[in-house]
């Protein structure tokens, strides 16, 4: 229970206990009262009149006026009749009286009219004994019970006073104690409270401040540097180069490879703000971008690995940058406390790479010139110049023919690859029509789509401007959208070329009705060796890799609608001149 709420309750119950109190005094005191005017109305008015009686009586033979005293005290007295036999008593006065006014204040009568007066007070002397005998006995009930309430309201009253400051200052002598335990470097002190009152938030408090203020305690200097010494090592012994920054981004520490890579000095690192570090170094720069400038986050460039020239060779690494948060001693929720910049050295990968992209060049290229000749012997035999030949022979030089055609295709796929990923793409960038592009494709592609009975149909504006493009490359990545498009698509069907200007760019697009590409596959096939699983391996998966790579190149863009069953259509879109 809250301090609040008990205070609240304790101050209530001793109101509640004071408006009792008062309420049963109030009554015992209006019940004597009632007890005493009921004496003082009933009975000693009734005594005052016997009195008035009795001494005008005494007066009667002297003075008519007594007469008429007696008269009037009686007449009173008989207003005032209140206990038993009291009525009896006055009548008899009455009578008496009358006699004793007819026959001239005889004696007799005289007598009579004391006793009966004397009868009225004895009988109203008694009633007041009987009556303050009630009162005693109202007295002594009202005794009782303001004793008995009293007892009660003492009882409550003092159950309060003992549990109410002590259910208060316990918890404060407590916290005292275990602070002044602390302040004499006594860590090990706990408080727990177990009622969920103010005290009990004061006493989680005071425990997590008590149990960091352990931990402190426990870490001793020495220890401390010699783990800070023993971290240090460890990441100067790393072969990757590590900067840790903190969370304003100053430099904690950078180590040897690192120092190394940015060809900086320590005292040129330590301590500093990042961003005045890659004020003046490249390196740091490419490094922190994303830190200092997040909105500027390109995924794309992310992904490329930084190539930096040290120890006078080229080194390959890709980048990481973590993000560091700890759990602070009590507390539950974690606290950003900086970042760590992990360069990953991948030269060793990158050279393997080079190796495969070296060999693939060197026998595309090797492969080539044997291919064109076998191509050409073909073509020789075919033109029976060397002689005739059957109809069997005729069956395999087409065969071989359609081979050394296929063999062709992919080794150009793979030279053009390995030129991609050299980067040693030869753009012969000029004015080129569109017009010039869509021929040279459609008539590379002619022969096989009859092949399928395809029909080519295209769609093209009038007008068009030039673009800024190689149109050897650019009619490749044509002929592919179509031999593609050739090759998904069923016999019979229908292939759209459009052309078509928007603003200041050309858009080419390849239409076919094909069962299409699903929605999760769109960015994929553009990957290099990526083929649809399922789709008829008829290629190398390379052909769009390329294409894509040769329209960036051109700084146009490439990009694919499709949907299952409903056909695709590939596009690209140039710059106009
Ligand atoms: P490939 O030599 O296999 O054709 P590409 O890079 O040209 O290689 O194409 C990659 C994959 O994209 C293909 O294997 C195929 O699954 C899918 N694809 C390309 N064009 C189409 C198309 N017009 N219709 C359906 N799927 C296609």
């Amino acid at each position: 229970m809250k301090i609040r709420t008990k205070l609240t309750l304790g101050v209530g119950l001793l109101f509640i206990l004071i408006t009792l109190l008062t309420y049963v005094g109030t009554k015992s005191i209006n019940a004597l009262k009632n007890d005493t005017e009921n004496i003082l109305v009933a009975n000693y008015n009734t005594l005052e009149y016997s009195r008035n009686m009795l001494m005008a009586l005494d007066e009667l033979s002297i003075d008519k006026v007594a007469i008429r005293k007696i008269e009037e005290n009686l007449y009173k007295q008989q207003a005032n009749i209140t206990e038993i036999g009291e009525k009896e008593a006055t009548q008899n006065l009455r009578q008496h009286f009358a006699a004793l006014k007819i026959n001239n204040f005889d004696r007799t009568t005289h007598l009579l009219i004391r006793k009966d007066i004397a009868e009225i007070m004895r009988l109203n002397m008694e009633a007041i004994q009987r009556k303050s005998d009630v009162a005693k006995q109202t007295a002594a009930s009202s005794t009782i019970g303001i004793a008995i309430t009293g007892t009660l309201c003492f009882v409550i009253a003092f159950t309060l006073l003992i549990n109410l400051p002590s259910n208060i200052a316990n918890p404060i002598k407590k916290l005292t104690e275990s602070i002044k335990q602390i302040a004499a470097n006594d860590y090990s002190q706990r408080v727990y409270f177990e009622d969920h009152s103010e005290f009990g938030e004061l006493a989680k408090s005071f425990n997590t401040m008590a149990e960091k203020l352990e931990e402190y305690n426990n870490s001793n200097l020495s220890q401390l540097l010699f783990e800070k010494k023993r971290i240090e090592t460890l990441i100067n012994n790393m072969q990757d180069p590590v900067i840790g920054l903190d969370e304003d981004k100053k430099i904690l520490f950078a180590n040897d490879e690192a120092l190394k890579v940015t060809g900086l000095k320590s005292e040129q690192v330590i301590g500093q703000q990042v961003q005045d570090v890659s004020l003046v170094n490249d390196l740091v720069r490419s490094l922190v971008k994303d830190l200092i400038m997040p909105e500027n986050n390109n995924k794309e460039e992310k992904k490329q690995p930084i190539k930096i020239f040290a120890n006078s060779k080229e080194s390959y690494f890709e980048k990481e940058v973590v993000d560091i948060a700890i759990m602070p001693t009590g507390e539950k929720e974690k606290r950003h406390i900086g970042y760590v910049i992990v360069l990953k050295n991948i030269t060793p990968f990158k050279e393997l790479d080079f190796a495969k992209t070296n060999f693939i060049a060197t026998i595309s290229h090797e492969l080539k010139t044997p291919i064109s000749s076998i191509k050409m012997s073909t073509q020789l035999l075919e033109s029976q110049k060397t002689g005739e030949i059957n109809h069997q022979q005729k069956q395999l030089i087409d065969s071989i023919k359609d081979d050394s055609q296929r063999l062709l295709k992919i080794t150009s796929e793979l030279l053009n690859l390995s030129q991609v990923e050299t980067g040693n793409i030869q753009l012969n960038i000029q004015k080129s029509t569109p017009y010039q592009i869509l021929n040279y494709a459609t008539e590379a592609v002619k022969v096989t789509a009859e092949q399928k009975k395809i029909q080519l149909l295209s769609d093209v504006e009038e007008n068009l401007p030039d673009v800024k493009a190689d149109t050897e490359k650019t009619a490749w990545v044509l002929i592919n959208f179509l031999t593609n498009a050739i090759n998904y698509s069923p016999e019979q069907s229908k292939i759209i070329i459009k052309i078509t200007k928007q603003d200041k760019l050309v858009n080419f697009s390849v239409n076919d009705q094909g069962k299409g590409i699903e929605k999760r596959y769109k960015d994929k096939i553009f990957d290099k060796y990526f083929q649809v699983p399922g789709s008829i391996k008829t290629g190398t998966g390379l052909g769009l890799a390329i294409s894509k790579e040769f329209i960036e190149a051109q700084n146009g863009t490439i990009g694919v609608e499709s949907e299952i069953g409903m056909g695709s259509t590939f596009y690209f879109k140039l710059l106009t001149s």
